[in-house]
């Protein structure tokens, strides 16, 4: 491989940088592939659920190999108050098969792995170099510059996440506002496989997931999340930024309280906590997607804003799997032209697959969440609700009918009845 010039230079590898530097490896190209972190995974953070299917496309069975943590089988919704959970829970074997099965992931080994299949099929893998700026020839991408170096490609893709500095300089992307990114802080909690497996009645190698609204974001916009892993519990909450100016809780402190809400205490009890980490997460979906080609630049992943946040399900990773594997393909396709004109092939392979034909489908949805109804009062609803439905105390007993309608009335019958119109629509 020559020394100073590369086919291909893709910064970041987190899933786009990975399945892109993957891919275009193993169609012959010369790939240098930049991490900052010490190690792939090592300044990474999700959640905890990989939508199985767009790795599945560009590795079948991967599932067998990768690092994959348990099988989600079990999916719980709850609505907190201060005092109360009431929730929705779905456990079924109709959730496993191959493409729509998901897993709990563990991002120090799964992006080590990823990174390290890249790495098999050809690609050079460069550790702990920050990328601080893109080089520029005759008024195109040519490279990056890191530090003192510079190194030249034909064709740069950008997959260094959701603040990409390096997108912002290409003339890509503008920078985020704060209603369009949330602050992510999470646990890992470290219990015994079979002390999971019995809280969340789960069988060996199965997995839950459970998403929570309410007082887990003390009424912000957001929600909070628990994922098993094998013998580990990922806890976290994210919150909108624009919401946090003003909140009596930063996001670390709604952790620290969310574990101890008397539905997840038991669900933690005993566990120690082994990792602490903070992330950003975009927002906004289709309505701020930025340009995603130019001359001699691609952008991947988070980097372009390929989130889908829909509350009971947030999903970036199949979608940076699936840009990178677009971005790739472009590349190849492009056989040497790496204008503009050609690399635009890039957003017609993104427009034919479900990247855009769901970040297009839920476009409604960000601005639909930016109701605090939705976190203050209807998680107070379904508390009286469900605590009047089954508490019997020798009073009178009022119609199923009054039963429901005095919350929904605290609320408003109108409201309620627009929220319950507009969520419908921005899922439709
Ligand atoms: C709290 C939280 C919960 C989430 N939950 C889920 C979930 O359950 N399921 C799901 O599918 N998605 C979830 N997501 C979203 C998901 O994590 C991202 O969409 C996904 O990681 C995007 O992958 P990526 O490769 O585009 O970017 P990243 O994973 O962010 O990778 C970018 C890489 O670029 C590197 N980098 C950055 N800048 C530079 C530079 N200048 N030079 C060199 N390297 C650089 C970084 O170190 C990193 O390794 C969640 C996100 C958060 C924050």
């Amino acid at each position: 491989m020559s020394q100073d010039k590369f086919d291909v230079i893709v910064v970041g590898a987190g899933p786009a940088g990975s399945t892109a530097a993957y891919m275009l490896a193993g169609a012959g190209k010369e790939v240098l592939l930049i991490e900052r972190g010490d190690a792939p995974g090592s300044k990474n953070m999700t959640g905890g659920r990989l939508y199985g299917h767009s790795l599945e496309q560009v590795m079948p069975g991967f599932a067998k190999e990768a690092p994959v943590e348990r099988k989600i089988v079990k999916e719980v919704i709850s609505f907190l108050t201060p005092d109360t959970s009431v929730s929705l829970d779905l456990q079924s074997q109709l959730l496993l098969g191959s493409p729509k099965e998901s897993y709990s992931v563990l991002r120090a080994e799964f992006d080590r792995w990823l990174a390290e299949k890249a790495e098999e099929a050809g690609a050079c893998l460069v550790p702990g170099i920050r990328v601080d700026d893109l080089y520029r020839q005759n008024g195109r991408v040519a490279g990056v510059i890191a530090g003192e170096d510079t190194m030249e490609a034909d064709v740069v893709i950008l997959a260094d996440g959701v603040n990409s500095l390096l997108a912002q300089k290409a003339g890509l992307k503008t920078e985020l506002k704060p209603h369009q990114v949330a602050v992510g802080a999470k646990e890992i909690i470290e219990l015994p496989e079979d002390v999971i497996e019995d809280r969340f009645s789960l069988n060996q190698g199965e997995g839950a997931s459970r998403l929570f609204v309410g007082d887990c974001t003390k009424g912000k916009i957001g929600g909070g999340f628990l994922y098993t892993n094998r013998n580990s519990i990922s806890l976290g909450v994210v919150c909108t930024l624009s919401d946090l100016p003003g909140s009596e809780k930063t996001v670390p402190e709604m952790v620290e309280e969310f574990k101890q809400h008397p539905a997840v205490r038991p669900l933690v009890k005993g566990g120690k906590t082994v990792e602490y980490s903070g992330h950003l997460v975009t927002e906004a979906g289709y309505g701020m997607l930025p340009k995603l080609y130019a001359d001699g630049v691609l952008v991947a992943g988070d980097a372009a804003g390929f989130v889908i946040n829909i509350g009971y399900m947030v999903r970036g990773m199949d979608l940076a799997i699936a840009s990178g594997e677009a971005a790739a393909q472009a590349i190849i396709s492009a056989q040497g032209d790496h204008s503009a004109h050609a690399l635009s092939r890039y957003r017609q392979l993104l427009d034919q697959s479900f990247v855009m034909r769901d970040l297009k489908q839920y476009r409604k949805f960000p601005a639909f969440m930016e109701n605090h109804r939705i976190f203050q009062d209807y998680p107070k609803l379904a508390e009286e609700l469900m605590t009047d439905l089954f508490s019997v105390d020798g009073a009178p007993a009022p119609s199923l009918i009054k039963r429901v309608l005095g919350p929904v009335k605290k609320v408003g019958l109108f409201k309620v009845a627009g929220d319950v119109w507009k969520g419908g629509k921005a899922l439709s």
